[in-house]
């Protein structure tokens, strides 16, 4: 495949001071050479070195910048193209000029995610692969980040080939009987064909009850703080906020929601919904706190509701508990270290089998407790292995589902007594949908959709 060659700014997550000119493609050593200025000239140094030296504007001969330039040919590259990666120090301004250099000595800007879809083109990897990379970009906590590593190295693609290598199997043994149907009995080719589409059918069931999981630690768990005004709302996103460092999103062109905040609780990812309204306008939140309290439960996965100790249960407070009846909660009964009003008995009536916290976010208590209760939560035994292949991406999770319908249609079809042909043409639809997660015959515009929401420079 020819393709020209790229160039943009890839500046590697959470290094600030270093940013990187990448250019990838087949005159990328050439084009370097045209504004680098070393001991040697790069097309003539090893691949996989580095090289100390200045960037030049070729128009006066001035030196623009001081620069390490990695060399690397193709195909032992991320690309398979030759790369090449110009070390800057100086900011953004200068990093500008460099990339500006090399668009003018004939690179192309790169697009959103084109490195990435130039591996994926080149064959260097496959489509769940270059989707790990855009999951990997986002991933917003240390889990996330290994459901998207996983995915990267290839966990997920390894599975789907297993189970497509398994519907190819009983095709081809539902050919050979066709052919020569004196070969093999009716019976075993059935019995054959149930096996293998049951087990395809389970496999594609324990990937999807993954998916769940999968989304919240991509996403964040939605999860809205609620109560009575002055009971320690705001208190406790503060100290949740605090006590966990805070979840960087600095990735360019991804809009960040305002009023959503990211915190790492134990390894669950919070969204911490409308937390605008806990933070500031404070007056207007006191008035409408109840309000308020009941739409941020419509988009919520989990709440945190909040009660004073130190006060009497309200009428309020026995709405929101009523309002909140079949969602995941916790409640947190906050100022512990005031005198006692709350008739704990009742909360614990009204609260069911969901978890009571104490806290004295004042005195900084209970928070550990908390945090626990969060985490248990969210893991239910057993799915916290290591090992677990999480589909988290919403591609997969609707092909998946797609394939789950059709392997099933291939065993009522089989149980019904069908013919195999019939069977077959669920089996290879089966198999066809599967390979759509792999990017085996995937359509050219879903490629180009998909590439497109990387950040620029990956
Ligand atoms: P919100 O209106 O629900 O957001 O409540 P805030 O977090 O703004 O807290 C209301 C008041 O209660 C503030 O003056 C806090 O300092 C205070 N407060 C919060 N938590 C505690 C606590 O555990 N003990 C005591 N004594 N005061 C607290
Ligand atoms: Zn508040």
């Amino acid at each position: 495949m020819e393709l020209d060659t790229i160039a943009a700014i890839s500046t590697p997550m959470g290094e600030g001071a270093i940013a990187i000119v990448r250019l990838s493609g087949d005159d990328a050593i050439q084009i370097a050479d045209k504004v680098y200025k070393g001991k040697q000239r790069l097309g003539e140094v090893e691949s996989h070195t580095i090289h100390y030296g200045y960037i030049i504007d070729p128009q006066t001969g001035n030196k623009v910048e001081e620069v390490m330039v990695s060399v690397l040919r193709g195909p032992r590259t991320f690309t398979r193209e030759n790369i090449i990666e110009i070390n800057c120090h100086g900011g953004l301004v200068s990093v500008n000029r460099v990339l500006q250099l090399v668009l003018n000595e004939g690179a192309r800007l790169a697009e959103p995610g084109e490195f990435t879809k130039r591996a994926f083109l080149n064959g260097r990897i496959d489509l769940s692969q270059a989707e790990g990379v855009i999951d990997l970009i986002r991933a917003k906590t240390d889990r996330a980040m290994n459901v998207a590593l996983g995915q990267l190295d290839g966990r997920l693609s390894k599975k789907i080939k297993t189970l497509r290598q398994a519907l190819l199997e009983t095709v081809a043994h539902v050919e050979v009987n066709i052919d020569y149907p004196e070969y093999d009995a009716e019976e075993m080719t059935n019995q054959l064909l149930l096996e293998k589409a049951q087990f395809v059918y389970q496999e594609i069931e324990k990937l999807l009850e993954t998916a769940a999981q999968g989304k919240i630690l991509r996403e964040g768990l939605a999860t809205a703080i609620i109560g009575r005004p002055n009971v320690g709302k705001s208190s406790l996103l503060n100290s949740l906020v605090h006590e966990n460092k805070a979840i960087v999103t600095d990735i360019p062109g991804t809009t960040r929601d305002v009023i959503e905040e990211y915190v790492n609780v134990r390894g669950v990812p919070l969204r911490l919904i409308d937390t605008a309204g806990i933070r500031e306008t404070e007056d207007i939140v006191e008035k409408i706190g109840v309000e308020r309290s009941r739409q941020a439960l419509k988009a919520a996965q989990l709440i945190l509701l909040v009660l004073n100790y130190s006060e009497e249960l309200t009428k309020e407070d026995e709405a929101l508990m009523e309002a909140i009846e079949n969602m995941d909660a916790i409640i947190i009964v906050n100022k512990t270290d005031l005198e006692q009003k709350i008739d704990l008995e009742r909360v614990k009536e009204l609260a069911i089998d969901r978890s009571i916290v104490t806290t004295s976010l004042l005195r900084d208590e209970g928070v550990d407790e908390l945090e626990e209760a969060i985490k248990e939560l969210f893991f239910v035994a057993g799915i916290e292995g290591e090992d677990v292949t999480y589909v988290s991406n919403s591609r997969h999770i609707a092909l998946l589902n797609q394939a789950k319908k059709s392997v099933q249609d291939a065993i009522l079809a089989v149980e019904n007594g069908m013919p195999v042909d019939m069977v077959q043409i669920d089996i290879t639809r089966t198999w066809e949908l599967l390979g759509e997660i792999i990017g085996d015959s995937v359509h050219e515009s879903l490629i180009d959709q998909l590439f497109s929401q990387f950040c620029l420079g990956k």
